[in-house]
This record gives structure tokens, C-alpha cells and sequence, in this order.
């Protein structure tokens, strides 16, 4: 597990942009895995900039998002395509026919769930995966209690989760129930995870998926299970962990090559 801690939230979005961008251009044709959420915007933003101003080519990237919200889809201003589209895809270059985002919509959801993880088996696999985390410890929308062998497939979202997001709607009920979310089986098997957080509200679930017992409770604890882990967090969201005057040293102290 590798904890890099940063002074701001476009720090975060800084680091993280650059391991994704000296990704794609080792290799044009690889494979990412996108989030959504407020936390990954800098990200985006900072990958934009780079696209524009330095030519950074997203033209062989295949992409794979984590999850959509079931019964929302391409026409529907809050759902995870139209937020992917506005705050990313719109702005790059990444072919549009090489873009996957879960089918919230499909009328069988087992299918779209078994169909979905075979698409990027079929790809090759995901080569960085990029996640936020939630105040309740969940990545993608693995709630807690969720199997580590899960799959992509249906979830209920948690009365927390759904209250978070209600910023995004008109009212808390018109957050969906449901979604359609990789699981944290598929997340584990992406060959680099980066999960992204910035915030207080951030900093008991940092500081227990990195420091706690590995627990369904925690769902992101499941990192610790993956060997190219990679946290980036803001100084709010490390606030909480015992270690970080370690990780401070680990990163300033790292052996070259
Ligand atoms: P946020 O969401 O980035 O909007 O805080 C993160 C998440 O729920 O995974």
C-alpha cells in the first residue's frame, strides 16, 4: 500500500493525473478504469489541460467506468454517462465506441453485470483503476458487507450514500435505490488501483480501509489485499491516520528506479 499525501485537492488531481498520463503515453492502447464523484474532477480537469496543451492522445485508451445508477441512462442529465460525458469524455479524445459505462438501463441486470466484466476481460483487463471512496467506506458501489469475490451486479445504495448524492438531484428521493457497480472482485483484479480522496468527511474511512482490520465493513480495506495500491489523499482526508508522518518519509526517501 503506498500513501502519497498532498497539500490541496488539485494536488490530488496533479498526482493522480500524471500516473494515469505517463500510463497512456507508455501505452496508447491501455486500458482505464474512471470514477465518478466530486473527488476525481481535478483529475479530469488536469487530464484535459494535458490533452490540450501537451498533446497527451487518449485515441487507443479503452475505458471502463465503475457504475451507473438502474433506471438512468444517456438522456438522463444525472446519470454517470452524462457526468463521464460533461467532465471528461467531451473534452479528450477517447473514441466513443471504446467508451463502457454500466447499462443502467438493461432490462436484464445478472446479464449486464456477467456481460460487463467479460467486456474487459475481452479488453485485456484494466490496467489502472481509478476510485473515490465513500464517507461509509465504499469503492465503486460496494457497500459495506460487500463480498471481496463480488462481481459487477446489482446493489442497494445505504441511506448515507444515497444522502451524499442527493447533491447532484432535485431531492433525496429522486436518488435512485439501485446501481449497477463493478465489485470489488473486479476492482482487485485492475493490475494498479488509485483511490483518490480529499476531505474531512473522508478521513475515518481513509484511515480505516489503510490502518484497519480487513472487514466487508470497510469495503476499501479490500486494498490491502491488491500489491499496486496507491492512496492519494489530501492533508483533510489523512488527518486520521497514525501513520502518515511514515508515508511522508516513505515517498520523500524513495529509492530511485
Ligand atoms: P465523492 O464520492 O467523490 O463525490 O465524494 C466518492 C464515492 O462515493 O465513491
Amino acid at each position: 500500500m503506498e500513501v502519497r499525501i498532498r497539500d490541496t485537492e488539485a494536488a490530488v488531481g496533479e498526482t493522480a493525473a500524471g500516473i494515469v498520463a505517463d500510463l497512456v503515453r507508455a501505452r496508447p492502447e491501455c486500458v482505464l478504469g474512471l470514477a465518478t464523484g466530486s473527488t476525481p474532477i481535478p483529475m479530469y480537469r488536469a487530464l484535459i489541460r494535458m490533452h490540450a496543451d501537451d498533446g497527451l492522445d487518449f485515441s487507443a485508451v479503452t475505458t471502463f467506468n465503475l457504475d451507473e445508477y438502474v433506471g438512468l441512462g444517456p438522456g438522463d442529465p444525472q446519470s454517470y454517462w452524462t457526468f463521464m460525458h460533461d467532465e471528461f469524455f467531451s473534452h479528450v479524445n477517447v473514441p466513443e465506441a471504446n467508451i463502457h459505462i454500466p447499462d443502467g438501463l438493461a432490462l436484464n441486470l445478472d446479464v449486464a453485470g456477467r456481460l460487463y466484466d467479460e467486456s474487459i476481460a475481452a479488453a485485456g483487463g484494466i490496467d489502472v483503476q481509478v476510485l473515490g471512496i465513500g464517507g461509509d467506506g465504499h469503492v465503486g458501489f460496494n457497500e459495506p458487507t460487500s463480498s471481496f469475490g463480488s462481481r459487477t451486479r446489482l446493489k442497494t445504495l445505504v441511506e448515507e450514500t444515497r444522502i451524499d448524492n442527493a447533491r447532484f438531484f432535485d431531492s433525496l428521493d429522486d436518488v435512485p435505490h439501485h446501481v449497477l457497480t463493478m465489485g470489488i472482485g473486479t476492482i482487485l483484479d485492475a493490475r494498479k488501483v488509485l483511490l483518490l480522496a480529499t476531505g474531512e468527511s473522508k478521513a475515518d474511512a481513509v484511515a480505516a480501509a489503510i490502518e484497519g482490520p480487513l472487514t466487508s465493513m470497510v469495503p476499501a480495506s479490500a486494498l490491502q489485499l491488491h500489491p499496486d495500491a496507491i492512496f492519494v489523499v489530501d492533508e483533510a482526508a489523512a488527518s486520521k491516520l497514525t501513520l502518515a508522518d511514515y508515508f511522508r518519509e516513505v515517498e520523500a526517501n524513495k529509492p530511485a528506479g
